[in-house]
């Protein structure tokens, strides 16, 4: 039983939980834990229970409230919505003669244009009345249970009169793309536990992720079952007051204030200018700081200030006159997917990858991307000659995020044979895994690069290419090989002189004194990393030692579960690795165990962003070596964000982590981290 409560006190605690809403959704600023907030939550919701008859409509727990809709009620706009005129980016002087020209001497604002959904909401009596789409601008459909889900919607504001005002409803990036996570995670583990009786069709319908962010809005929104709409990550931000009883406002900076006022969500970022010449100062701050957003844009808006002015200019059929849509570069497009390719891992396995009709993005030309896995294809719904959504936001890797609904080609079929040694493929899902581990050409070379990379034997200038050449002309059949190479046997290989072919010999005996911790993780055992491979050499400290270990004892050491175990169990006790081991002994390669306590790359977990030039490896390199790690790559910083690699030339994202207070890696830093 409750202690005695009365109605007084319900009352004060609804707007106690109010007040917290609003300092969390709205401002951005909680004052509370979210522990502490749902103990408030928890017994708001006892009380209710207890004494129904006090709810309150606006009270915090009555935002899911409404039952799933037979279809949507039309919804007739008092006042059409039109559409925007637009500058494009590269034609920004138009703005002079669509709007400057015209309107001497006012005042414009400037603001982010949401790239969302547009929505209208009429408040009365201090209540939300009414919620609806934009639709065509005359009509929208009635989605007032679904908006009121949103927390940042107040359900009641401080203006008693009757007001209409504009927001847009949208994703937050990181909800979209924790949506989107969650729903493979959950994919992949039905799959799992169903094996071979898994329904992919069915579980595609079930595991559906959001394709692109603005389509994604309109879909969270118009769920006819308002209890779904409350599980998608959406916000909504608010820039007009079309209406207001009294025609107390006559400009669009006293509209902001009272949107302020009454507790709707505003950005930031909202600036008065005078001059063209400020204008393109602004935009330029504006272009500046779209990647950093939680919340995807597509330009901004220029207004003129004063109402009289506005109505002075008036309207064309389509467009009010006072109003343009600065029109930033697409950062997304939508192209077929023309074929998908399957190139073989170290490990065996089979990325997909998708090959696009090339786009330009920002200057760059894109013609392929990763599909990642089959579960990313499934619930991504990416079909061959179907359409993709291709995204290059900021200086992140092209990624497709997913079909276009409606513009489906045919399934992509997965090969069933290795495209490399013709061995029949087995599913682990997510993946398509070669097991012809030894024999296996594509993995073989792989398997060479992975032990020549940087975090383990670290030879310069042993690339993919090189590998391949080597082996084309049967130099490097096997690791051992490396260490038979002759200069001259390499100067005859295509694009090698004779200093770097010495310059490659000498990078590959400089390996032969290497630590023995980094020669463990270069003999490429499935599973083990640079973490992994510092504790084994921990308790082993060399070669003799370790192959000697029983299963038992592997599963001692930290951090190494019985999967793990396995893999290092078969692999010592495989006579074709412990021969492998031997050669190369043989061929003097000599590794030291340091006594220096090794550690954990402390990585585990970890979420990092990376920008800026690197200079000693690319992008993927990194990413590959963070997840290597244990840790996560993310594009856009937020305050989860662990760390931020940086090189030079880093602009933006560096702003924002030391503003977040994120810790700043340099390349260096950042490798001697895990090393
Ligand atoms: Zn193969």
């Amino acid at each position: 039983m409750l202690k005695e409560v009365s109605l007084l006190d319900y009352m004060v605690l609804v707007e106690k939980v109010k007040a917290y809403d609003y300092r969390y959704y709205t401002l951005d600023k909680p004052v509370i834990s979210d522990k502490e907030y749902d103990k408030h939550y928890a017994s708001l919701r006892e009380i209710e229970e207890q004494y129904p008859e006090w709810i309150l409509s606006d009270s915090p727990t009555q935002r899911v409230g409404g039952d799933k809709l037979p279809f949507f009620e039309t919804f007739v706009h008092p006042r059409p919505l039109l559409s925007q005129d637009k500058v494009q980016f590269d034609e920004v002087e138009e703005l002079k003669t669509k709007l400057l020209d015209k309107t001497e001497g006012e005042e414009y604002t400037m603001e982010w244009k949401y790239d969302g959904l547009t929505i209208d909401l009429h408040y009365n009596e201090g209540h939300l009345v009414s919620g609806a789409t934009r639709g065509n601008g005359i009509e929208g459909e009635l989605v007032t249970e679904q908006l009121k889900t949103i927390k940042s919607i107040p359900l009641t504001i401080a203006y008693k009169g009757k007001v209409e005002v504009q927001a847009e409803a949208y994703l937050t990036i990181d909800g979209f793309e924790r949506y989107n996570e969650q729903q493979i995670e959950r994919l992949n583990e039905e799959v799992n536990l169903l094996g071979e009786n898994a329904n992919l069709k069915r579980l595609q319908e079930k595991y559906k992720t959001i394709a692109n962010t603005r389509n994604g809005a309109a879909g969270s929104v118009r769920q006819l079952d308002p209890k779904e709409t409350a599980k998608r990550p959406l916000d909504a931000y608010f820039y007009n007051v079309r209406f207001i009883e009294d025609d107390s406002i006559r400009k669009q900076t006293e509209a902001r204030e009272f949107l302020i006022e009454n507790g709707f969500k505003v950005t930031k970022d909202f600036y008065v200018v005078k001059t063209y010449e400020e204008i393109l100062e602004k935009l330029e701050y504006f272009e500046e700081h779209r990647s950093e957003l939680n919340f995807d844009v597509d330009g901004v808006i220029i207004s003129v200030n004063d109402f009289a002015a506005r109505e002075k200019l008036g309207y064309t059929s389509k467009h009010p006159k006072y109003s343009i849509a600065y029109k930033f570069e697409a950062v997304e497009d939508i192209t077929p997917l023309i074929e998908v390719t399957w190139p073989v891992g170290r490990t065996g396995r089979h990325t997909p990858l998708g090959w696009i009709e090339p786009v330009e993005i920002g200057g760059t030309r894109i013609a392929k991307a990763t599909l990642n896995n089959l579960a990313y294809i499934l619930a991504n719904n990416i079909t061959l000659e179907g359409k993709v959504y291709i995204k290059r936001a900021g200086d992140v890797i092209p990624n497709i995020s997913g079909g276009v609904e409606g513009s489906e080609g045919t399934a992509i079929i997965p090969p069933t044979h290795c495209t490399s040694c013709g061995s029949k493929l087995e599913t682990e899902w997510p993946f398509l895994v070669c097991k012809n581990h030894d024999k296996c050409p594509a993995q073989q070379i792989q398997k060479w690069i992975y032990y020549g990379s940087r975090a383990a034997m670290n030879i310069t200038g042993f690339s993919k290419a090189t590998a391949e050449k080597l082996n084309d002309a049967g130099l490097l059949n096997s690791l051992p090989d490396l260490y038979k190479l002759q200069k001259e046997d390499v100067m005859m290989l295509e694009g090698f002189g004779e200093k770097s072919s010495q310059n490659l010999l000498d990078a590959i005996k400089k390996t032969k004194k290497c630590e023995w911790h980094r020669f463990l993780m270069a003999l490429g055992i499935n599973t083990t990393g640079t973490g992994t491979a510092k504790r084994i050499a921990k308790t082993y400290s060399n070669w003799d030692e370790f192959k000697l270990a029983t299963y038992e004892e592997l599963l001692s050491i930290e951090d190494v579960g019985p999967k793990t175990a396995k893999v290092l169990y078969e692999w010592i006790n495989d006579p074709l690795n412990q021969a492998l081991v031997e050669e190369l002994f043989s061929l003097g390669v000599t590794p030291i165990h340091t006594d220096s306590e090794p550690k954990g790359s402390g990585l585990e977990g970890k979420k990092f962003v990376i920008t800026g030039k690197l200079e000693q490896g690319s992008r993927d390199y990194y990413k590959k070596l963070i997840e290597d790690n244990g840790g996560k790559v993310s594009g856009s910083i937020s305050k989860n964000t662990d760390y931020l690699l940086a090189g030079s030339e880093a602009g933006s994202k560096l702003a924002k982590a030391k503003a977040l207070e994120v810790e700043i890696l340099t390349e260096e830093e950042f490798l001697s981290k895990i090393n």
